[in-house]
């Protein structure tokens, strides 16, 4: 590991919304590059502009601290800041990855965190997580505009096999040894979710690999369980990736039959744009899309486990209209998943845009373009018991 300390400009990353995926309006990368080295990782892609070898070159932003509490602070701020969960992780980097042993930097902005009375999210496959169990229980305990203050630590899985993740994520903890960490958390009082991400078309994409997740997340007491299929944006991302591939298909015929054709099989199904590197989205093709979709819809009905964040970990979190925005576009991810069609995504957009707290609407939200009387009914039970039926169904992979 070649580990390079710069000091950074900035390092608050603001959305103009709060996603639907983490609940969070604000992230950061502490590192550049992971250590972790995935062979799937998307921090990879050109567009990111890491440079140097994405695997071992860490640059380390050692002013983070510096930088979070000034770009915290609300003495410095004309607008109060989105409430939201503020997201660590993700993106170009691990924020557990070996080098925070050493700099301590992701502790230390926890402990910003918690001195501003704020809520995060936290997504690793690293344990050393577990290191900063103390901090993240203060926040949780600590009081935010009137609501509990909360810290939620996700861990992403690319399957529940210890051996195939050797090979795809070799420098990570054996998933067993993550869901034990989901279990020391929840024990200790925590929110744990389980990110999915990515499922390898034809290693990890089987219904039965599907269903060992779903048990081992149910078993270690898992809030929630989010899937995404594998993105192969053209470039380094997808040239290290099939690199690893071809060197796992041409010795792994005891984890998985058929292991010799897997390029063959990702050609089909990632045909890509050659004249763009890094350009594309790299998502593969729809049908294959489709077919994961109905397997994790499949299997998740057997489990009780919602398939995004739920909403008691957001309610006093956000903004109504936030809140109710985020559960919008969570029904319109899974009408869409299901190959119907959706106006739920337009009338999060509209929801966003309006001047007053959706409950101060009344009547006048039935009116409301992009809205309709459908809708605003589902955001009247929602005002009124927190979710709606329909949003529930479709939460744990009915409908
Ligand atoms: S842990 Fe995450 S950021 Fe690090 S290499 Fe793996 S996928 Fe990439």
């Amino acid at each position: 590991m070649n580990i390079i300390e710069i000091t950074a400009k900035s390092l608050l990353r603001k959305q103009k919304q709060v996603d639907a995926w983490f609940c969070s309006a604000y992230g950061m990368n502490i590192y550049r590059g992971c250590a972790h080295n995935c062979a799937y990782c998307d921090g990879r892609a050109e567009t990111y502009q890491v440079e140097g070898d994405f695997g071992s070159d860490i640059s380390v932003k050692v002013n983070a601290p510096e930088l979070l509490r000034r770009e915290l602070d609300p003495a410095g701020k004309r607008k109060p800041m989105k409430r939201t969960y503020i997201f660590i992780g993700g993106g170009v980097n691990d924020a557990y990855q070996p080098a925070e042993e050493k700099y301590r930097l992701t502790r230390r902005a926890l402990e910003i965190i918690l001195g501003y009375g704020l809520h995060v999210h936290v997504l690793t496959k690293s344990v050393l997580v577990e290191r900063d169990i103390d901090i993240l229980l203060k926040i949780n305990k600590a009081q935010s505009a009137g609501y509990n203050a909360r810290a939620v630590v996700s861990f992403s899985f690319s399957s529940a096999d210890d051996k195939i993740s050797r090979v795809f994520e070799p420098g990570v903890p054996p998933p067993s040894r993550r869901f034990s960490a989901i279990k020391r958390l929840k024990d200790a009082g925590l929110y744990c979710g389980i990110y999915l991400m990515p499922v390898l078309p034809f290693i990890t994409d089987y219904p039965e690999q599907i269903e060992a997740v779903f048990k081992a997340g149910t078993e270690a007491g898992a809030d929630f369980l989010v899937f995404g299929g594998l993105t192969l944006k053209e470039g380094r991302q997808k040239e290290y990736f099939l690199q690893a591939l071809r060197r796992f298909s041409g010795a792994a015929g005891d984890l998985i039959a058929g292991a010799g054709d897997l390029p063959l099989q990702y050609d089909v199904i990632y045909p890509g744009d050659p004249y763009k590197p890094g350009s594309s989205y790299g998502n593969a093709r729809p049908d294959y899309c489709s077919l994961l979709n109905e397997v994790v819809f499949t299997v998740a009905r057997r489990h009780r486990l919602p398939l995004r964040m739920p909403p008691a970990l957001f309610r006093g979190i956000m903004d109504e209209n936030d809140r109710i925005a985020v559960m919008l576009e969570h029904m319109d991810y899974f009408h869409r998943a299901r190959g119907h069609k959706s106006t739920f995504g337009w009338a999060a957009r509209k929801v966003r845009e309006l001047e007053a707290p959706a409950s101060a609407m009344g009547n006048r939200l039935r009116s409301v373009s992009g809205i309709g009387p459908a809708t605003a009914d589902i955001i009247g039970e929602i005002l009124a018991t927190g979710t709606s039926v329909k949003y529930e169904k479709l939460l744990y992979g009915s409908m």
